[in-house]
């Protein structure tokens, strides 16, 4: 049964110009294609990609710009063609909400490596369907292609499962797809926001977890997250210590870091996965990829069917974000204490106060 949808301005924050703080804007949503599920949104995380968006710091955007792609929220409508979703369903949406579909990896369910490029869900045009631009969850509402939906189990505590969307998937897919499990010793870089959930990931999949981070300040949380060791990677004998031993090594942070030195720590046949976007290119020495045949490699996020797997998973082992729940007015004084790395560990809206 369809439900009545007519196109509604929808309350949302955005940026209005470049390097502008967020404000209150409306913004209309599309009327549902049959295909389509509206969502009544109620919570959208922080990411700290939203920031650098909206900054200006990736290139000029159309304006206004709604960030916003780690959202949680009920189904308000649905096409007529919508077999998955029902009105009342809690879904989700992550960080795209469109892709070719016909290329190698669409066909594969790996959405986000479209040879064409996914669409992200805010600040593109959305050149598969009417050639909107995209806004994302810091809004009401958001209308979206069943197959970019997923389902948000009932176990979850809504808000705080939001930062899974990107956080959860962007560190689930590596881990698995480089075998971290039971037998396997696991190094993640950096303990914030992807960090954090990466480590509580990688535990409940079986693997020994070692957080690696420059201050201690988080040392207790990192244990309490299941890690069985904190490294301060301000103690310059620390790459000797764990010399050899890694079989993964995501790095989570996007500052420029000694690439070689965290290699070494790599086991015969380990990667180190980037996941951040650092500014300046990797440089490493050869040898130290051929002498233990390791590999240096990236990862971006994910696709929908990882996607519910990981969030059935996270449900299984009652794996959600640590998060700050905030109301849209602190959303500028949120970004600020995000840059200076003053959040544990996600911040998450109350889309009620948009
Ligand atoms: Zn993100
Ligand atoms: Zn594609």
């Amino acid at each position: 049964m369809t439900t009545p949808h007519h196109s509604l301005p929808v309350r949302a924050w955005g940026v209005t110009a470049t390097a502008q703080p967020l404000e209150p804007v409306t913004i209309t949503r599309r009327e549902l294609r049959a295909d389509d599920v509206s969502i009544d949104i109620e919570f959208s995380g922080i990411c700290h990609s939203d920031i650098h968006t909206a900054s200006g710091e990736w290139g000029e955007r159309e304006y206004p710009l709604v960030p916003g792609h780690e959202i949680i929220g009920r189904v308000a409508a649905v096409g007529d063609a919508v077999t998955r979703y029902q009105v009342g369903d809690r879904v989700g949406v992550g960080c795209f909400v469109n892709s070719c579909g016909t290329c190698e990896p669409c066909l594969a369910g790996q959405h986000s490596y479209c040879v064409t490029g996914p669409v992200p869900t805010y600040g593109q045009p959305d050149r598969y369907a009417d050639g909107d631009i995209t806004r994302g969850g810091y809004s009401q509402a958001i209308v979206v292609k069943e197959d970019f939906v997923v389902r948000i189990p009932d176990t979850l505590d809504p808000a705080a499962a939001a930062p899974l969307l990107c956080a959860g998937i962007t560190t689930y897919s590596p881990l698995k797809h480089h075998g971290a499990g039971p037998g396997k010793k696991v190094g993640i870089i950096g303990l914030g926001g992807i960090g954090h959930v990466a480590v509580k990931i990688a535990v409940a999949m079986g693997a020994e977890v070692v957080v690696f981070s420059h201050s201690t300040a988080k040392r207790e949380d990192a244990l309490k997250f299941g890690a069985v060791e904190h490294v301060s990677t301000a103690d310059p004998d620390f790459a000797m210590q764990w010399h050899g031993q890694f079989d993964v090594i995501l790095n989570t942070v996007s500052v420029d870091l000694e690439i070689p030195t965290y290699l070494s720590l790599l086991r015969f046949d380990g990667a180190l996965v980037a996941l951040g976007l650092p500014a300046a290119p990797m440089q490493v020495p050869t040898r130290l990829l051929t002498s233990q045949r390791r590999t240096l490699t990236g990862s971006l996020v994910g696709g929908i069917p990882e996607t519910q797997e990981m969030l059935d998973f996270c449900a299984h082992h009652n794996i959600t974000a640590e998060i700050e729940l905030i109301v849209a007015s602190q959303i500028n004084e949120a970004y600020e204490r995000t840059i200076n790395a003053d959040v544990r560990y996600r911040f998450v809206i109350d889309a009620s106060t948009f």
